[in-house]
């Protein structure tokens, strides 16, 4: 074999994700791309808000602008920006050195993991969870366990204690939710900050909280706690690909509580990978996103089409969480086979990601950064779906 032996299960996993797409290309090809009801992706259709193309004329036009390397943590008054707006945000004082501008919140959770984990320690992850999480884990030389989530998908406190062992080194937390949609209240991570306080000082190790957060800025008639309140020893990675809807850019940062164990040595190890891993974040996306801070997305345009996909799924008859943040919904499969079922809504020209995916089998998962008009013409193929099974 001309390529690693570790790559080759990495490289079939992707081939299924390569065939899925070139199924969904083929459908539209065939019926036309009106006619294919396309909920697959989770990739951000809503424009960015008008300042971004205002803020990225200012910059270009300056006779000043470098398009040299940045400092690999990035530019010191882009991580000033980040600590001061996350300062307010989470009532912490953050300083610059807590925060690493990265390609993405992929990269800041590669560089997380990267810095933290030994080879043979675990990541505990509610289940179900973003399938990319098993890319930073590889990485990282990380083995993954689960805890299971309660039926509304929020987090099983004492599932997740049972789950700790003497291997964990981070738990992984993300809300609000790919895929589920799910926002965790302040109780419930209070909860979790207590039981991973307390398997701290029974295994003599501390176990980091690093909460995944690009879905914060979109919520529906929830708020996302502040999980930097909840445990000290956390830290955040986020992103502006869904808050600016800019995931092309790639351009997003971690940031490291003041006060987690060791805070200093952790950020200045995460700034380490992240040279290694990619030398420095985009330098002009970092100069814009210092001038965007606490913008976002129009999130209203995502709460019509959530009302939508849900009002038209329930009168079908579908069963499902209605989602409180991100653009995902988990509905339940109507069999308990979720492959099969996403092939029979495939039959309809509905494209869909089986929950067997995300560790979530019986369900499926619909993004809905979709048109209006892909939800409102789906409903006859989801109703007939249905009617087969
Ligand atoms: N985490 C979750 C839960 C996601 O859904 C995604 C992307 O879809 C990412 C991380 C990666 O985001 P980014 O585009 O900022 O790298």
């Amino acid at each position: 074999m001309p390529i690693a032996d570790k790559i080759v299960k990495m490289v079939e996993g992707m081939s299924m994700v390569k065939q899925m797409f070139e199924a969904g290309a083929r459908l539209k090809a065939e019926h036309g791309p009106e006619n294919v009801f396309d909920f697959s992706l989770g990739n951000p259709d809503v424009p960015p808000p008008l300042q971004f193309k205002k803020v990225l004329k200012q910059l270009v036009e300056d006779e000043k602008l470098s398009h040299g390397y940045t400092p690999n943590p990035g530019y010191p008054q882009v991580r000033q920006a980040v600590a001061e707006y996350l300062s307010k945000e989470h009532d912490i004082k953050f300083t610059a050195d807590m925060i690493v501008m990265t390609v993405g919140a992929s990269g800041a959770l590669n560089d997380a993991l990267k810095s933290l984990i030994n080879p043979g320690e675990e990541i505990l992850i509610p289940a179900p969870y973003f399938v990319g999480y098993e890319h930073y884990a590889f990485i990282a030389d990380a083995a993954i366990k689960t805890a299971a989530t309660d039926a509304r998908f929020h987090l099983d406190v004492s599932a997740i204690e049972q789950a700790i062992s003497e291997k964990t080194r981070v738990m992984l937390i993300n809300s609000p939710n790919n895929p589920t949609g799910a926002v965790y209240a302040a109780q419930e991570l209070a909860e979790l900050g207590h039981v991973l306080d307390q398997a701290s000082k029974k295994f003599a190790k501390r176990i980091y909280l690093v909460a995944d957060e690009p879905y914060r800025k979109i919520t529906y008639d929830v708020d996302v706690p502040s999980i930097f309140q909840a445990y000290p020893h956390t830290i955040a990675v986020s992103s502006y690909s869904k808050e600016l809807s800019l995931a092309g850019e790639r351009i997003g940062y971690l940031a490291v509580h003041p006060q987690a164990q060791d805070a200093q040595l952790v950020a200045g190890a995460a700034a380490v990978v992240n040279t290694m891993l990619c030398v420095n974040a985009p330098s002009l996306l970092q100069l814009a996103v210092s001038r965007l801070q606490g913008v976002s997305v129009d999130v209203s345009i995502y709460r019509r089409r959530r009302d939508m996909l849900c009002r038209g799924l329930a009168e079908v008859g579908y069963e499902f969480n209605v989602p409180e943040g991100a653009f995902y919904l988990f509905p339940k499969s109507p069999i308990s086979d979720d492959v099969k079922f996403v092939n029979i809504l495939k039959e309809e020209l509905i494209l869909a990601a089986p929950g067997i995916a995300f560790g979530g089998a019986g369900h499926f998962r619909l993004s809905y950064a979709v048109p209006e008009s892909t939800i409102s013409g789906s409903m006859k193929g989801f109703k007939r779906a249905l009617e087969k099974v």
